[in-house]
Formats: C-alpha cells, sequence, structure tokens
C-alpha cells in the first residue's frame, strides 16, 4: 500500500505518542515513591476480573457497562487487526493463513459490528439519555467520531480488497469468513477499476491516518486511561478500603525536628505516585458521582471533579515538579480544592467502590486533612471542642472518663478487672462511645445486652477501663490524638487479656479490625449484627416475627468498607413478618448518613442536609421503622425523619432494639 508512507506514518504517531505520554509520566515518576507490586497474585487476579474481565463496569450499570466492555473487547481485539493493517502497508496480499485466518476475520467482524453498535449507543447516551453524571466532554465526542471512523474504514476496505484482489487464494480464504466485509464487496463489484483502486487506498489511508492521530491524542487528554487504566487496577490498594495510610509519628518527630516536620500531604510534590497516576487515569465517566452524599447533596466536592482538578495543577506545575523545584508549589488546600471540598467527605467509600477501575481517594484526603490539622492547625472550629473532649476525656462530649460504665449499672453486667478473669469470659463488649454516653446510644446498649443475657453469652465490658478508638479524630486529621487514645485504648485491652471484641458500633469495629494491629492490638472483631445473627441461628436466641415494614439503612463502614451486607438482612428477617423493604439505593450504593469522617460533629453550611436527602429517601419507600446497625446512622436518622415532620411516624431503631423486643413476651 505504501511502505514508506506507513514507516513514516509509525514513527510519527509512535513518536508523539511517546512525548506526550512522557509529559504525564514523568511527573507521576517525580511524585512520593510507595510500593504497590507486592502479593502480584492477588493484583493479577484483580486486573484479570476487574481489568480484562470489566467486573466493576459491568456489575454498576449494565448498559453503559456493556457498552464500555464491548468497546474495550474491540481495542484488544483490534490491535492485532491494527498490526495486520500495517503488516498490509508493506504488502498488501498479507493474510493471516489457514483456520487461525478464518477465525480471525470472524472474530474481528464479530467485534467490530459490536464497536459500531456500542458507540452509537454511547452517542445516543450523550445526545438523547444525557444522564446526569455525564458532564459535556467534546474530547469524548472526539474519541467517539474517530472510533467510528476507524471501524467503517474497516469494512470499507475489506470489501474494496476483496474485490481487487478477487483472484488472490488467501484473500478469497478471508473473506469466506467475512460476511460484512464480503456483503461490501459484492455492492461494490460493478465499480470501476480505478474507482476501485482509489477507495482501497483512501479507506486504508483513512483509517491509518485516524489510528495514529488517535494514538497520539491519548496521551493528551482524559483518554489516556486506555493505557493506563489497566495498569492503575493492577498497582490499585488492596484492601481493606478503609485504613488511614499509616504515619510513623515516632521517627517524623526524630527525624525531622522544629520547622522541617512534616506531616500529610500539602502541595501537589506531598502526592504519592499512584495519586498523580489516578489523577491522570480518571475516564470522567461519573459513576463516583451516582451516590456520593456529597454531590447528591449540592457540596463542591466528588471524585470526579478532585481527579481534574489535580491532574490539571500537575500539568501546570509539571516543570517545577518534574526538576524537584517544590519549594514554592502552593498548597493544594485553598488553591486546587477548597476548604469546603476537603472537609465535605464523609470517608462513605462510594466513590472508591464504584469507581471501574479502583481509583483511590481516600488515602489522600486523609493525608490532606493531616497537614491542615497538624501542620496548620486549620480545621473547621466546631472539631476543636471535640478534639479537647476526646484528649481529656477520651470521648466526644467531654463526659468524664471515669462515667464511662455507667450506663450499665443496673444491668447485672460483668465488668473485667483483671486479665486473669479474661478466661471466664467469651467476648469483651466495646461499648463505645455514642453507645456509652448518648441516651438514644444507649438503647442500643441495653438492647444488645438484653440480647447477650438471654442466650447466655459470657462476656463483660471494660467500665471506665474503656476509652475511645479514636477513630473519628483519625478521619478528621488528628493523627497524634488518634496515635494515643490507639496506645492506651490497647494498653487496656492487653493488659486485660483481651483476645474477642463484639461491638454494637461500625466505626470502632472498622478502626479495631483493621487499624489496631499496627499499634499491637490483635483481636478478633465482630459486629453486634454478626453475633446476634449466629445467636440466632444456633437457636441461643429465638425472637418472635414481630415487625413489618421496616427498612433497612446501611452503615457504610459496615457494608461498603467491611464486606457486611448480610448478617444484619438475616436479622432482621428474623424478626420480620413481611420481606423488609429496601432502600432504592442499597448494599454497595447505599448513601451515607452523612456522619462519617468527623462530619457527625460538624455543620453542613452548603446544599441540603445528607440525612435529609437520606431520610426522604426512606419515607418514600413508606416504612413503619427504619433499621440500622450504627450509633452515629441512628442518630442522623433520627434528625432526618424529624427534620421532615415524621419523626413520630417512622421510628429509627437499632437491629439489637428489635431483636431485644422481640424476645419479649407476648401480653
Ligand atoms: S468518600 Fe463518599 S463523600 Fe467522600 S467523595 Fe467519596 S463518595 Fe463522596
Ligand atoms: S474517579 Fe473513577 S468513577 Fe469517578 S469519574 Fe474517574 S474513572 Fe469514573
Amino acid at each position: 500500500m505504501g511502505p514508506w508512507a506507513i514507516t513514516l506514518l509509525m514513527i510519527a504517531g509512535f513518536a508523539g505518542f511517546a512525548a506526550l505520554a512522557w509529559r504525564k509520566l514523568a511527573i507521576v515518576a517525580a511524585l512520593q515513591p510507595e510500593v504497590r507490586w507486592d502479593r502480584v497474585g492477588e493484583r493479577l487476579g484483580r486486573l484479570a476480573t476487574m481489568g480484562f474481565g470489566q467486573s466493576r463496569m459491568v456489575a454498576g450499570e449494565w448498559k453503559p457497562g456493556i457498552m464500555h466492555a464491548a468497546i474495550f473487547l474491540g481495542f484488544m481485539t483490534l490491535l492485532v487487526r491494527k498490526l495486520n493493517l500495517i503488516a498490509i502497508g508493506y504488502d498488501p496480499l498479507v493474510v493471516i493463513p489457514g483456520v487461525l485466518g478464518g477465525l480471525y476475520a470472524v472474530a474481528k467482524e464479530f467485534v467490530e459490528v459490536a464497536v459500531l453498535a456500542a458507540v452509537l449507543y454511547a452517542f445516543w447516551r450523550r445526545f438523547v439519555l444525557k444522564p446526569r453524571r455525564l458532564e459535556p466532554n467534546r474530547e469524548a465526542i472526539l474519541i467517539l467520531s474517530l472510533i467510528l471512523v476507524i471501524v467503517v474504514t474497516d469494512f470499507l476496505f475489506d470489501g474494496f480488497r476483496f474485490v481487487v484482489f478477487a483472484a488472490e487464494p488467501g484473500i478469497v480464504h478471508e473473506r469466506a469468513f467475512a460476511p460484512v466485509g464480503s456483503a461490501l464487496s459484492s455492492a461494490l463489484a460493478g465499480w470501476s477499476p480505478a474507482s476501485l483502486a482509489f477507495g482501497l487506498h483512501a479507506s486504508y489511508w483513512l483509517q491509518m491516518v485516524t489510528v495514529f492521530a488517535f494514538l497520539v491524542l491519548l496521551p493528551a487528554g482524559e483518554h489516556f486511561h486506555i493505557v493506563t487504566a489497566l495498569p492503575a487496577v493492577f498497582f490499585a490498594r488492596e484492601a481493606p478500603l478503609n485504613r488511614v495510610p499509616p504515619v510513623d509519628l515516632e521517627k517524623i518527630m526524630a527525624d525531622d525536628a522544629g520547622d522541617d516536620m512534616k506531616v500529610g500531604a500539602k502541595t501537589a510534590a506531598d502526592l504519592l505516585w499512584k495519586e498523580g497516576f489516578d489523577a491522570f487515569t480518571c475516564t470522567e465517566c461519573g459513576r463516583c458521582k451516582d451516590s456520593c452524599p456529597t454531590f447528591l447533596t449540592g457540596k463542591p466536592l466528588a471524585l470526579k471533579w478532585v481527579h481534574d482538578k489535580v491532574k490539571h495543577h500537575l500539568m501546570e506545575k509539571r516543570e517545577a515538579i518534574v526538576a524537584g523545584n517544590t519549594d514554592d508549589l502552593p498548597p493544594l488546600v485553598g488553591e486546587v480544592i477548597s476548604e469546603d471540598t476537603l472537609w465535605a467527605c464523609t470517608t462513605c467509600g462510594y466513590c472508591e467502590r464504584a469507581c471501574p477501575i479502583g481509583l483511590e481517594h481516600l488515602g489522600k484526603f486523609y493525608r490532606l486533612r493531616q497537614h491542615r490539622v497538624m501542620m496548620e492547625g486549620a480545621f473547621p472550629q466546631e472539631l476543636k471542642p471535640v478534639f479537647d473532649a476526646y484528649e481529656s476525656q477520651s470521648n466526644p462530649w467531654g463526659l468524664p472518663a471515669d462515667t464511662r460504665g455507667n450506663w450499665a449499672k443496673d444491668l447485672g453486667v460483668r465488668v473485667l478487672e483483671s486479665a486473669e478473669r479474661a478466661k471466664d469470659i467469651d467476648w469483651i463488649f466495646y461499648v463505645g462511645s455514642a453507645q456509652s454516653f448518648d441516651a438514644r446510644a444507649q438503647k442500643t446498649a441495653r438492647a444488645f445486652v438484653k440480647i447477650l443475657q438471654a442466650a447466655g453469652v459470657r462476656f463483660a465490658i471494660l467500665g471506665a477501663a474503656e476509652g475511645s478508638t479514636g477513630e473519628c479524630v483519625r478521619r478528621a486529621g488528628n493523627e497524634m490524638l488518634f496515635q494515643t487514645l490507639a496506645q492506651s485504648l490497647v494498653k487496656a485491652l492487653n493488659g486485660l487479656g483481651v483476645k474477642k471484641i463484639v461491638t454494637c458500633d461500625p466505626h470502632a469495629y472498622n478502626s479495631l479490625r483493621n487499624e489496631y494491629p499496627e499499634f499491637g492490638g490483635y483481636y478478633e472483631v465482630i459486629h453486634h449484627t454478626q453475633l446476634i445473627d449466629t445467636l440466632i441461628g444456633e437457636g441461643r436466641i429465638a425472637p418472635r416475627r414481630a415487625f413489618e415494614g421496616v427498612l433497612y439503612h446501611e452503615p457504610c463502614y459496615l457494608a461498603r468498607h467491611n464486606g457486611e451486607y448480610e448478617a444484619p438482612r438475616r436479622v432482621l428477617a428474623a424478626v420480620s413478618r413481611d420481606t423488609p423493604p429496601e432502600f432504592a439505593m442499597n448494599r454497595d450504593k447505599a448513601l451515607c448518613c452523612g456522619a462519617g469522617g468527623g462530619r457527625m460533629w460538624m455543620e453542613e453550611h452548603i446544599g441540603k442536609r445528607i440525612n435529609v436527602l437520606r431520610a426522604e429517601q426512606a419515607v418514600e419507600r413508606s416504612p413503619k421503622a427504619i433499621a440500622t446497625a450504627c450509633p452515629y446512622c441512628a442518630i442522623m436518622l433520627r434528625d432526618g425523619v424529624a427534620a421532615l415532620g415524621k419523626g413520630d411516624d417512622v421510628p429509627t431503631r437499632d437491629i439489637a432494639e428489635l431483636v431485644a423486643e422481640a424476645l419479649e413476651p407476648t401480653a
């Protein structure tokens, strides 16, 4: 077809691609190091399912998921086709011989038809359906148009080639396995030889120029993800999802005394390489917004927007970052993302779970918060008394720490006094601050005690020896205070020989389970709904089916962050006369109540209140009650329903309260 021309086109295309790709990758290489290539087997497994298998893409929303999977499959298959076309540039009669050639021709046509349908659907979606999450995007339209040109010109090229070289046995063989190209060649058979030759060359060169223009465009824009998405999946952070990145404060203080001490992230240069890579990989699909409570309530935070801002900032400051001249870089918070954006996040984890390529968010925000709090003392004013209260009394209300066990005084609950007595109990009930001090949450603790006593479970509480896990202050950026609280609690737990912990608080559950090993706290930790589920399953309690119309609200820290979706539902089903209704946004799409990440203690100044939106979603289902399994969710939903004027009609209960009530004999 033109050996010189295809050679020059290839050199220009690959050189342009490499130069533009390096503009971004050089920045990534200059960011902070972190090992993301350990546990290779697990990473390859994820690459197979989430990357090549497109599991999240299809599971999230099947129609756009199938559309994207078809285009992805098309890229994989058509890579071989493009190599084949490059070879044709040197010898127009090149074919893949034999059975392999036949199979390839069939597969190629099948995939190209699928890609064509997917691209047409993508246009329909953008211009007719216009889903809320998709924002106007000229680059996406250009890329879709280029794919359309590539597929159409490939069909046309086959059509012309099958006629022009109709006497060549290899081409005849290929045509026998290519129904679309063959049908086109039949339609073109009457054209003059000159027109056929022109059509052959025009379709070939139009396609190849488009292919190489596409290649050069990729690293210039958001469609760089075509190249970086699979590596991003491979290098993604390991589970568990919500573990604040460890900070070795002792080492930091020993290494960097005085003004040089640095905790958290301040400027772009403090980002980890993977965080920069993620910003360049974001596909802008907007799936991270679908159940993001901040996006849905009008706050200036969606993961997509953060990636977009960080990406543009990295490009803008490229020279300084690559050269290592980072002293004058502006702070990310205030210059790139706003203070409101940083503090709006409830750390619910929806965005990370929904992102089809596993891009990350929480680690970066935790480190930005750490810097604001610990290095600059800049944080929402409402947090100040909360930090002070945790510091002095190990609870957010500042109530006397030695009264922590008072709620249980009339319940005959054993308080573990020594490690010697630990062998007489099966579980330590870690109560947590809310259930120790908040009147609403104490009802849950009392109900849970009643269940444990009814089942004959050998358990104890720590009483005044219990301290806060500090989970909330850690997520609010006060790592120093968190570590003080964590070390103190680990000392108490280990000193008392505690091995097995049950708690009604998903935040404590997450922290004790996933973060405390970092401080020498190794425990078997379960959530109270899991223990109640077991007790019912073993027949140790037999609650009545006493309720109907109870709607279950999913606590993010139990479900999304720790994968427990079923135990609370099984327990609820066991006390329900009907099939419990579900929120429209449930399970991994459940909307957060708005309390996580320290938000429980902050005002919502912008947009609608998140708990009110969740309450509206609840009321839409006409429930008789809302059940949950987290003290903070219970408080937030109670307040949300009350704000709608329905507090008396739709009570909010913890699942433990329902079970305890269902254990009572009927009147
Ligand atoms: S963690 Fe939740 S609140 Fe924060 S950005 Fe992601 S989805 Fe939104
Ligand atoms: S962060 Fe993930 S889900 Fe959100 S727009 Fe980017 S690729 Fe899509």
